[in-house]
């Protein structure tokens, strides 16, 4: 809508101005300029007119210029050719008097009616026949407001058909030139529809139109009427062409200063609109002054913008420069001439066509290096990290294979680190800060890498090259070109991160593994080599910041794993799973006070699995959740059925950590013991202790529920791994299970004696119970018993026992 009033209020512009040039008053008392006698050979010969002669009226004017040609007296009717350019003179007048008479009259300005009159346009010609013994005289009155009465020549007959062809032939290439591109550049736009691209080709038509139309050209193209709007809206044209450059030079050219200029479109639109309504009313000079100037501010604008550009990488805005260079050399030479400085001729008005076409070459030129640099840009982004601007994951897994072709080297390595502090980085100051801390040190990684032999080189599309590849987030790697130099990287690495990084107001050190793999002794794809180094790293993690070769155990394992755990979800799913349970005995008496219910996995592929292996794995795939679900339903349903079970005795559950650490896992489990009607102070939930509990909210709430409902607590295996003192009270345990590691050895180990006599102790002040897993003697139990450990458990006493054993034992 706004480009629509826009449009019309143009519209008026133009006809208000083609009423205005209607209306030039001629000026009552009409100037003469007398030119010399001239002899008619020195006419024809010289092809001239004395450029001095009508100086006068090549400068901006209201006044009617006449000029007075007296040819000499032929012998015989003579015909000879008057040529001129037609250069917006509004109106042109010829008048032939011989012998005092009127002989012939003709009109060929631009804003008059003559193009019937004239067969074919090739600039003006007239073709006057001198009479003999006549005193022949033409007359010339130019009218108009602006400046330039072009140079005269005169032509014999056949002079004139060889000059009209050579200058149909010139303007027939300058135009079809330009005609030409414009149709190509349509093209092109039709392709990529790029914003600038359309005000290029808006700004295409504008040079088009006012160059045929300076020209005359238009004479050719239109028909007169459109010819004459043209002339009369011509300030209009270029204002529109220096416009529409504007915009096409600040939507092509990717520069803050340009974008802050396009926020200000408004401000800017609305200039060139005053200038419009400007010089529509007022006389041509002073629109001409004003165009002047703002040609040469934008001129200045594109320079300064395309040069910028051109310096912060933009390739293309080299083609762009040439262009607007072209453009200013074209624009100052006709705007010369224009305003009278630089004589009118050959040379001179053939420039302006001439830098057209070659700034609409330079602009096409320019386009398609910005469709190479924007392929370039597109090619780039698919193959490097946004951040850090290295070879990224897609690049490792479809470019390497190229650069690593003219590589005749037996083994090179791929050695890959993984960041493992990153996530903590993420939770403690975001994902922002913890991708610019760790892109800040792959970076300097990489150029510190940079000064290493044997470190492959890899090149990107704009022909730099990176030393390391962003895998992932928080993963990089590179390639070590020999086997022997893989040691000497790897030190270089560690020593490297070795260094603390300041984050916050912290000296981070960071935490990182790293693994390495063959190629191709270990790995005879690239694929295979990922996965080699991938496995090698994940083992390192067990071991922060050390290095572990890969070794084809690793893979054995890890592939093992994979399939241990596809067929427990499998199993589980189908129920497969079962228990079985072990008697506890109070070691005083030796009688059963109850059991610990075990899980049993038998696959039908890999037989019996212990507990011991599948739990972990399922701990780390996240399907421990399942699986203790599982297991208490099928417990507290086994339980219901059979009442006697917790008559004076309790039953022993194992809970992962992380079940501790899910929110609703005390709603549960208690919804099920209410289901199922249950006496929770018969169960006792056992749990290992591990540092994820220190001030876990969860964790309390969890305890705090269950304690609620009536289960105990017991803290399993207690004495291994992470102890904590804050842990018997975080989880306000009424049972401490000594490890069996400990159990066994203190018969041999008096250490482990020691700590087994102090756990104990230390139970016994608290008011906890103490049991004693893994006894496996007699003389064990009678220790124990001695140090007042009230519960023993181990295969001494009894094996664990499929449940109905279990039960008939309970029933004998
Ligand atoms: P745990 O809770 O410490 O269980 C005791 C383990 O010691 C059992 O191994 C048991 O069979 C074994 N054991 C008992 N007495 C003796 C003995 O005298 N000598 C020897 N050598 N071993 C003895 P199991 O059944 O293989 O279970 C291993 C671990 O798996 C358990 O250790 C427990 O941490 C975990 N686990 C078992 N069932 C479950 C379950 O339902 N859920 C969860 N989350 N973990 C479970
Ligand atoms: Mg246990
Ligand atoms: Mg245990």
């Amino acid at each position: 809508m706004k480009y629509f009033v826009f449009f019309l209020i143009l519209l008026f512009c133009s006809f208000a101005r083609a009423y205005n040039v209607d209306k030039i008053p001629l000026s009552p008392l009409p100037t003469y300029f007398q030119t010399g006698d001239e002899t008619f050979s020195s006419i024809v010969d010289t092809a001239t007119f004395n450029t001095a002669d009508y100086k006068k009226s090549q400068r901006f004017s209201d006044q009617t210029i006449w000029h007075k040609i007296h040819f000499p007296t032929p012998n015989e009717i003579t015909s000879i050719n008057l040529q001129m350019s037609n250069h917006l003179i509004d109106q042109l007048d010829f008048y032939l008097i011989q012998n005092g008479n009127l002989v012939q009259h003709w009109r060929r300005g631009a804003i008059q009616h003559w193009q019937t009159e004239a067969t074919h346009y090739n600039g003006i010609w007239l073709n006057i026949k001198l009479q003999p013994d006549q005193n022949n005289t033409l007359y010339i009155r130019k009218h108009s407001q602006g400046p330039l009465l072009t140079p005269i020549h005169f032509f014999q007959d056949s002079q004139a058909i060889t000059e009209k062809l050579t200058t149909t032939i010139f303007w027939t290439i300058a135009l079809t030139s330009v005609v030409v591109l414009l149709a190509y550049n349509f093209i092109i736009f039709l392709q990529f529809r790029y914003a600038a691209f359309g005000y290029y080709l808006a700004f295409h038509c504008f040079a088009l139109l006012s160059l045929a139309m300076m020209i005359g050209a238009s004479r050719w193209l239109f028909p007169e009427f459109i010819q004459h709007w043209l002339i009369n809206t011509k300030v209009t044209l270029f204002v529109l062409a220096v416009w529409s450059l504007y915009r096409f030079s600040i939507g092509f050219l990717p520069n803050k200063q340009t974008k802050s200029l396009s926020n200000k479109r408004n401000l800017i639109n609305s200039i060139f609109f005053a200038y419009f309504l400007i010089s529509m009313f007022l006389p041509e000079k002073v629109s001409a002054i004003l165009f002047t100037v703002m040609q040469i501010t934008m001129i200045v604008f594109c320079f300064r913008f395309g040069i910028r550009s051109y310096q912060q990488g933009f390739i293309a805005a080299r083609f762009y420069i040439f262009a607007i260079a072209m453009l200013s050399i074209g624009s100052a030479i006709n705007s010369m001439m224009y305003w009278n400085l630089i004589p009118f001729n050959d040379y001179t008005k053939t420039a302006l066509p001439l830098c057209t076409f070659l700034e609409l070459l330079g602009f096409v030129i320019a386009f398609t290096d910005n469709a190479k640099q924007i392929e370039l840009n597109t090619t780039l982004k698919i193959q490097t990290d946004d951040s850090t601007g290295l070879p990224n994951r897609y690049y490792y897994f479809n470019i390497i294979e190229e650069q690593l072709k003219p590589i005749n080297q037996s083994d090179l390595a791929l050695v890959m680190l993984e960041i493992t502090s990153h996530s903590q980085l993420s939770q403690a100051y975001g994902p922002m800060k913890a991708e610019q801390a760790t892109s800040t040190l792959i970076q300097n990684l990489d150029r510190a890498l940079a000064t290493m032999d044997s470190v492959l080189s890899l090149r990107l599309p704009n022909n730099t090259s990176k030393k390391l590849i962003r895998i992932s987030t928080n993963k990089v790697a590179f390639i070590s070109l020999s086997k022997k130099s893989v040691n000497q990287h790897i030190e270089f690495v560690q020593t490297f991160l070795s260094t603390p990084v300041l984050i916050g107001h912290l000296d981070f050190h960071y935490q990182y593994n790293i693994g390495s793999a063959l190629f191709p002794s270990q790995s005879n794809t690239l694929d295979s080599l990922y996965q080699n180094a991938l496995i090698a790293c994940r083992h390192a993690q067990f071991n922060i910041g050390t290095w572990q070769p890969f070794n084809q155990t690793l893979k054995q394992n890890y592939a093992h794993q994979l399939h241990v755990l596809t067929l427990l979800t499998q199993d589980l799913k189908n129920n497969c799973l079962h228990f079985e349970v072990q008697p506890q005995v109070n070691l005083s008496t030796r009688k059963i006070i109850g059991g610990e219910v075990l899980i049993r996995w038998e696959n039908k592929q890999l037989g019996m699995i212990s507990p011991g292996e599948f739990i972990p794995l399922a701990e780390q795939a996240g399907l421990i959740y399942k699986l203790t679900d599982f297991i208490i339903l099928k417990v507290f349903k086994w339980a219901a059925r059979h009442p006697k079970l917790l008559i004076d005795r309790t039953l022993s559950l194992n809970i992962s950590a992380l079940d501790m650490l899910h929110e609703n896992f005390a709603d549960r489990v208690i919804a099920l013991q209410v289901h199922y009607q249950l006496p929770a102070s018969q169960f006792i939930i056992e749990v290992t202790e591990t540092s994820v509990f220190e001030n876990s909210k969860v964790v309390s709430d969890n305890v705090h529920r269950l304690h609620q409902a009536g289960f105990k607590l017991s803290i399993d295996d207690f004495g291994v791994g992470y102890s904590s003192m804050q842990n018997l009270i975080a989880l306000r345990t009424s049972e401490l299970k000594v490890d069996r590691y400990f159990v066994a050895n203190i018969l041999t180990d008096n250490q482990s004696a020691i700590l087994c006599r102090n756990m104990i102790q230390l139970s016994a002040e608290l008011g906890v119970t103490s049991v004693a897993e893994g006894i496996e003697s007699e003389e064990i139990a009678q220790q124990f018993d001695q140090w007042h450990c009230q519960i023993g458990q181990g295969y001494h006493f009894y094996k664990p026992m499929p449940y109905r054993d279990y039960l008939s034992l309970l029933g004998s």
